[in-house]
C-alpha cells in the first residue's frame, strides 16, 4: 500500500484462541517474517505469554515481527478471569460464551487496522467478520484518472460499498441512463478549474458539454446573496456587522450545507476544536434559535463558551448569506462539508478551505480540493456517512484544532492561500465576456 512511507510489505495475523489454530498460525507469521515481510501478531495478553519468549528471540535475530495486544472480553461474557483459550475451557456453556467473547473482537481489532493500516491480512476462518474491517480501510488508487488519487472504500458511499441493488443504486441508473440520452450536458464549474477532468468527461459520455459556473456569480446585488436559499436568521444579519469589525483574512468560516445533521457529542468536538485552535470564527449551526424562555446552556455547547469567545466566535443558529460571508474581506478560511455548491462558492471567493466531508460525492470533491487544486487541507474525514451515528465522534477536537491552526497560521499556509486567490481570479474571468463559461454559454445558446 503506498500510503506508508516505508516499502515493507507489513501484514496482520490473527489467530484463533485455541492450541490447534494458534500454533500452526504463529509459526505461519515467523515463516513470513522470515522472508522479509514485517509482521504483527494480533493476541490477547494471556495468549501473548504463550508465544512471546520465541517472538523475543525472533527480533534478537533481526526479524521484524511484533506483538500487539487486543483484550479479551472474558468479563463481558461471564468468564471468569484467566480464561482466554480453547484449551482452558471445561463446559458447553464455556465454549458458547468463548464465541461471544470472540464476536466481540471485532471493535478492537478494527480499531487496530485503522491505527496501522496493514498491506494484507491473514486471519484464523473462525473470524469471518476480520475482513469486513480490512476492506474497509483498504486504501486503493481511483483507475483512469488523470491524477493519482487514493481513497478508502469506508469514503465511498455506502450504496456503492456494498454492492447491492436498492433504491438510490436504481436512481443513479437511471441518472447515467438520461446521461446517455441526453442531448448533452450543463455544469456548474468552470473549465480552468478542472481542465483535465471537464476533456475527460466530454470523452467518456461522448456528448456534448458546457462548463457555465460559477452560477452564484450571477448574483452581483447584495439584495439578491442575501435572499439565496431562504430566509436568513437574525443572527445570520448581525454576523455581517460583526465581521466589518475583524481584520482581513483572520475569520473561518465554518458551515456543513443545507442537510448535513451533527450529533450533540460531535457538535462539542466542533466547539472545543474551534475554541482550542485561538482563532476568530463564524460557526453556523443548523438549531433553531434560542427562544428566550429556554435554558441558556445547550447540550453540544461546552459550558460557557459563548461568554468565553465573545468577540472572537459568532454562532449562528439557523441560514446565513453564505455567499456574502465568504466574499467578506475578514474571511480567510472556510471549513467546509464540500458540497459542490459550498466548495465553488468558496473558490470563487478565493478562500482556502479545510475539507470535511460527509456524504454523497463530497468526499471526492475533498480530493479536488487537497490533492489536484491544493487549495485547503482536509480535517480528516474517514467515512461516509449520510446521517452521522450519534455516539460516534467522527472527527475530534484536536484533529479540528490542527486543521484550523495548519490552515490559518501554519508555513504552508500563504501558499495555499496565494493559489486560491488565483483560482477565485479564474472563476471570476470565467464567467465575463469572453471568459470560457461565458462562451460556453453563448455556444449552448
Ligand atoms: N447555504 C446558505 N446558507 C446556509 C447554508 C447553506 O446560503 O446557512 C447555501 C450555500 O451557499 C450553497 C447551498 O446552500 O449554495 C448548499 O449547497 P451545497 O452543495 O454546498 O451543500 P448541500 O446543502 O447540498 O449539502
Amino acid at each position: 500500500m503506498d500510503s506508508k512511507p516505508h516499502n515493507k510489505l507489513h501484514i496482520y495475523f490473527l489467530p484463533m484462541m485455541a492450541h490447534g489454530h494458534m500454533i500452526p498460525m504463529v509459526d505461519m507469521a515467523r515463516l513470513f517474517s522470515g522472508h522479509g515481510v514485517k509482521v504483527t501478531l494480533i493476541l490477547t495478553p494471556l495468549n501473548a505469554i504463550l508465544v512471546s519468549k520465541t517472538i523475543e528471540r525472533d527480533r534478537e535475530l533481526g526479524l521484524e515481527i511484533t506483538i500487539r495486544l487486543i483484550n479479551f472480553p472474558s468479563a463481558e461474557v461471564g468468564l471468569p478471569e484467566g480464561i482466554e483459550n480453547h484449551s482452558s475451557v471445561t463446559s458447553p456453556e464455556m465454549t458458547q460464551k468463548m464465541h461471544k467473547a470472540t464476536e466481540l473482537l471485532q471493535q478492537p481489532f478494527e480499531n487496530l487496522l485503522e491505527e496501522d493500516s496493514p498491506d494484507c491480512l491473514v486471519a484464523d476462518m473462525l473470524f469471518p467478520w476480520a475482513s469486513d474491517g480490512f476492506q474497509d480501510s483498504e486504501v486503493f488508487i481511483l483507475p483512469d484518472l488523470p491524477n493519482k488519487i487514493k481513497m478508502m472504500r469506508l469514503q465511498l458511499p455506502v450504496y456503492i460499498r456494498d454492492g447491492n441493488e436498492n433504491n438510490i443504486t436504481k436512481l443513479i441508473e437511471k441518472v447515467m441512463e438520461s446521461e446517455r440520452t441526453s442531448y448533452g450536458v450543463v455544469i456548474n464549474s468552470f473549465h480552468e478549474l478542472e481542465p483535465a477532468y471537464s476533456e475527460l468527461y466530454r470523452k467518456v459520455i461522448g456528448k456534448k458539454v458546457w462548463h457555465v459556473g460559477p452560477v452564484s456569480l450571477c448574483n452581483t446585488d447584495n439584495e439578491d446573496k442575501v435572499c439565496r436559499g431562504s430566509k436568513i436568521s437574525m443572527s445570520g444579519h448581525e454576523c455581517l456587522t460583526w465581521l466589518d469589525s475583524k481584520k482581513p483574512n483572520l475569520v473561518l468560516y465554518v458551515c456543513f450545507g443545507s442537510l448535513s445533521y451533527f450529533s450533540n457529542i460531535q457538535l462539542l468536538e466542533i466547539a472545543m476544536g474551534l475554541e482550542n485552535s485561538g482563532q476568530e470564527f463564524i460557526w453556523v449551526v443548523r438549531k433553531e434559535e434560542k427562544t428566550e424562555e429556554e435554558e441558556d446552556r445547550e447540550e453540544w455547547l461546552p459550558e460557557g463558551f459563548e461568554q468565553r469567545l465573545e468577540g472572537k466566535g459568532f454562532i449562528i443558529r439557523g441560514w446565513t448569506p453564505q455567499v456574502l460571508i465568504l466574499e467578506h474581506e475578514a474571511v480567510g478560511g472556510f471549513l467546509t462539508h464540500c458540497g459542490w455548491n459550498s466548495m465553488l462558492e468558496g473558490v470563487t471567493a478565493g478562500v482556502p478551505l479545510i475539507a470535511w466531508p460527509l456524504f454523497a460525492e463530497q468526499f471526492y470533491n475533498e480530493k479536488l480540493v487537497t490533492d489536484i487544486l491544493r487549495i485547503g487541507i482536509g480535517v480528516g474525514a474517514q467515512e461516509w456517512c449520510r446521517w452521522l451515528d450519534e455516539s460516534k465522534i467522527y472527527v475530534n477536537r484536536e484533529d479540528i484544532e490542527k486543521a484550523v491552526v495548519q490552515l490559518m497560521l501554519g508555513e504552508e499556509a500563504e501558499e495555499i492561500r496565494s493559489r486560491a486567490r488565483a483560482l477565485g481570479e479564474m472563476a471570476k474571468k470565467a464567467i465575463q465576456k469572453g471568459g470560457s463559461s461565458y462562451n460556453y454559454l453563448d455556444a449552448l445558446l
